[in-house]
């Protein structure tokens, strides 16, 4: 993974979405390489110097992998200690769920089989909608379960509404090749490619398409879909247009796609065009 060219480790990840995981991974590994001799850290402050692992990730390797004494509080992890102890003002973990849980790991035999265990205990017994508890071995401690508000505890989290936008893909074709561009390095489908693409807030009309990705021809319509994704819904709308080639873009024939790191919805992009 460290000595993989980047693009490599993108066409792999292709259909997976959260790119950026992919981008970390590949950097992490070369930290590795780099920093670490080669071995993966056994402790938390070294696991969070790698890029992409956060709290979580760094307690999950650190405790499950080498058996370090360190919390792991994932959604079920949080659930279940909010329970035991009742408290119902936090909906995600949170500071107070970490240190519940360090203290818990400092009393337990093996820290690997112990935040398994929570984690596990969390999402098949201590459910969020029905939890189990005449089947948990938590129950005579539990005060939520004694109390009866297990269904109140923790809070549900207020999901933000998801943001819609509108993108404008333009299948340019010349000579049987499809014209593609690289993604910035930031922000959604960091780094992987796509046909050129006018993104907006708001609904635009083919003649603002054309001029915002330079084109002189005429676009004409291939067709729609709808691209869900965590956090947006994404319009998109497909257009095609023979141009002569130029050099703004990377020239591609079919047969030379699957090695192109491509998101998902690029994929229905090309099968939208490819059903004209
Ligand atoms: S007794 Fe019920 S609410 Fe309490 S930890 Fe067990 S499953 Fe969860």
């Amino acid at each position: 993974m460290a000595k993989a060219e980047e693009q490599d480790v993108l066409s792999l990840w292709q259909g997976l979405g959260y790119y950026r995981r992919a981008k970390h991974l590949k950097q992490a590994a070369e930290m590795i390489v780099d920093s670490f001799g080669g071995e993966v850290p056994m402790q938390v402050d070294s696991l969070l110097q790698l890029p992409g692992v956060g709290r979580y990730t760094a307690g999950a390797v650190a405790s499950i992998a080498f058996n370090t004494r360190v919390p792991i509080v994932d959604g079920n992890v949080h659930r279940v200690v909010c329970r035991v102890e009742n408290k119902s003002d936090t909906p995600s973990p949170c500071n107070w769920s970490w240190e519940r849980a360090t203290e818990l790991v400092q009393l337990c035999k093996t820290p690997s089989v112990f935040n398994e265990g929570l984690m596990e205990l969390g999402a098949t017994i201590c459910t969020p909608k029905s939890p189990s508890c005449e089947f948990c071995s938590l129950s005579s401690e539990c005060n939520a379960f004694a109390e009866n508000t297990q269904h109140e505890v923790p809070p549900p989290k207020i999901t933000p509404k998801r943001k819609r936008l509108h993108h404008y893909a333009v299948v340019l074709t010349c000579k049987g090749k499809i014209a593609f561009e690289q993604r910035g390095e930031l922000g959604l489908w960091a780094g992987m490619w796509q046909v050129p693409t006018l993104e907006s807030t708001k609904k635009v009309t083919k003649a603002k398409i054309a001029e915002a990705l330079l084109i002189e021809n005429d676009l004409k319509f291939s067709g729609a879909f709808e691209h869900s994704l965590t956090h947006r819904i994404i319009n998109f709308a497909v257009f095609r247009c023979e141009v002569r080639k130029n050099d703004r873009f990377a020239w591609h024939t079919k047969d030379t796609l699957d090695a192109l790191p491509l998101a998902s919805a690029q994929r229905k992009v090309l099968a939208v065009h490819c059903a004209i």
